[in-house]
């Protein structure tokens, strides 16, 4: 549903982007043990298909327990890829992880306290200082059921609702606006989730039913206004411009609404038709009409005029946050921190060469999943499990000019001499002869290559136009 796993695309444009501050020098580095990894959980279960996606997720739910079973294993089993401590980030995306049960995040949570991959809670309340086995069967017992604040599923972990709690880990949990009822807020604020991400798309009827979001306009508004309420301070909003649906003045509607709503981070992404999605194959058919690439550029115009003079910082091509709320996790992303990726569908880097990511489908991986009882039996399971790929020099240096130049803190010759050397940092500077005078970057006297908004809209072209091949 949201920003994941960018990095693996080369689709980054505003009009194409698919959607998913640590020194990027340091990270790129030749080890990978520098910056701690973070830790990417995949719930892959929707409601309905949204006409326009290509996530891997399924609106089955037959595999549903054995799917959670298998991802608390696979926190189990890979734990010693990581370092020892905690880790910074956590983020659940999706699918839908808003559609998790109270007692399956609680499994999770558990897990994740148990391998000590989140710091317990500091020692406010003794109900607070036990770690308490959730168990499976639980869930039938709790679900549906009305959940309260500090019902106690989330022992032993800090509630991420309080202020302090981004003071341990960012813990980012993708909502649907449909899910986010009373019941479903509270318990979110009673576990350690400290950040929503909600996928609004639009606060319009006319664009929701034309993308089949399972959400109405007024559960969209009505979502980001009770979480408001219960106290999470970090929300994010995902919001979808240049729809065939959305009109200019709509888009300006929805952008209004969002900054009056107060969140503290949006990103907005440009409606990708996907060939294998319903919204592909209906264009392909010419039931649709295409998308309109003067459209998308008027869109992003009004996103970035809007959102900048709100005060928003422009902090990546598709990403604005008020002062202090960038997402955390994804700046990892971008700046090349490991990451590890648990469920199916998941992707994995660690921080040098190795990207690895585990099988899109649901089945095959709770199947293999009930197998594995060792670091062993899953290093076996290469190849049905999951697949990997070893990035080259260039792959690594294509990546850092791609996801630096979508950044605002841009691209600096100095950090490419330091971590490709001189002959790369002289190549990408030649490479930009042309853009620098066609006005697609900004003053680059300093040695940093930032976009200019023109450039912006030409992300793609100006990063490939850096790439070695
Ligand atoms: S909610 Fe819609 S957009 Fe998000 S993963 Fe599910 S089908 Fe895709």
């Amino acid at each position: 549903m949201s920003p994941r796993l960018i990095i693996h695309s080369f689709n980054y444009s505003p009009i194409h982007d698919e959607r998913s501050e640590h020194s990027p020098a340091v990270a790129l580095s030749t080890t990978h043990y520098l910056l701690p990894t973070i830790l990417y959980i995949h719930i892959p279960f929707c409601k309905q298909a949204c006409s326009y996606c290509n996530f891997h997720f399924s609106t089955s739910m037959k595999t549903r327990d054995a799917v959670i079973d298998g991802i608390c294993k696979e926190l189990r089993t890979r734990r010693g890829e990581l370092a020892d401590g905690p880790v910074p980030s956590v983020y659940f995306g999706g699918g839908t992880p808003s559609l998790l049960t109270e007692v399956e995040l609680g499994r999770i949570f558990a897990t994740l306290q148990e391998y000590n991959y989140l710091l317990p809670a500091t020692p406010a309340s003794p109900q607070k200082t036990a770690y308490k086995t959730i168990r499976p069967q639980d869930h039938k017992n709790n679900q549906g059921g009305a959940a309260g604040a500090g019902n106690g599923l989330f022992p032993g972990l800090q509630a991420g609702s309080r202020p302090e709690g981004r003071g341990t880990a960012e813990i980012t949990l993708e909502a649907n606006p449909d899910d986010l009822d009373e019941a479903t807020i509270a318990n979110l604020a009673a576990s350690p989730v400290n950040r929503l991400s909600i996928g609004i798309q639009s606060f319009f009827e006319e664009d929701l039913r034309f993308m089949n979001r399972a959400h109405s306009a007024g559960e969209a508004r009505a979502a980001v206004e009770k979480v408001n309420r219960a106290g999470f301070h970090d929300v994010s909003i995902d919001l979808i411009y240049g729809g065939q649906t959305t009109t200019n003045e709509m888009w300006a509607e929805n952008l209004r609404i969002a900054t009056d709503l107060g969140v503290n981070h949006i990103s907005a992404y440009a409606l990708t038709v996907e060939p294998k999605t319903a919204l592909g194959v209906n264009v392909a058919k010419g039931k649709i009409a295409d998308t309109d690439d003067a459209k998308f550029q008027r869109h992003f115009d009004m996103l970035v005029n809007h959102l900048t003079a709100a005060g928003y910082r422009h902090y990546e091509i598709s990403n604005f946050c008020l002062p202090g709320h960038e997402s955390r996790h994804n700046s990892g992303y971008w700046s090349g921190q490991p990451y590890l990726g648990i469920g199916p569908g998941a992707h994995g880097f660690d921080g040098n060469r190795t990207r690895r990511w585990n099988v899109s489908n649901n089945a095959a991986y709770a199947r293999a999943w009930a197998e594995i009882t060792s670091p062993a039996d899953f290093a076996a399971a290469d190849g049905f499990l999951y697949d990997a790929e070893i990035l080259t020099d260039n792959d690594r240096y294509n990546e850092y000019i791609m996801t630096g130049l979508r950044r605002d803190i841009g691209v600096s010759v100095e950090d490419l001499t330091r971590l490709f050397g001189a002959e790369k940092a002289r190549h990408f500077v030649e490479s930009q002869l042309g853009n620098v005078a066609a006005g697609l970057l900004q003053d680059v006297s300093d040695g940093t290559y930032r976009l200019s908004r023109a450039g912006l809209m030409r992300a793609d072209g100006v990063a490939g136009d850096g790439f070695v091949v």
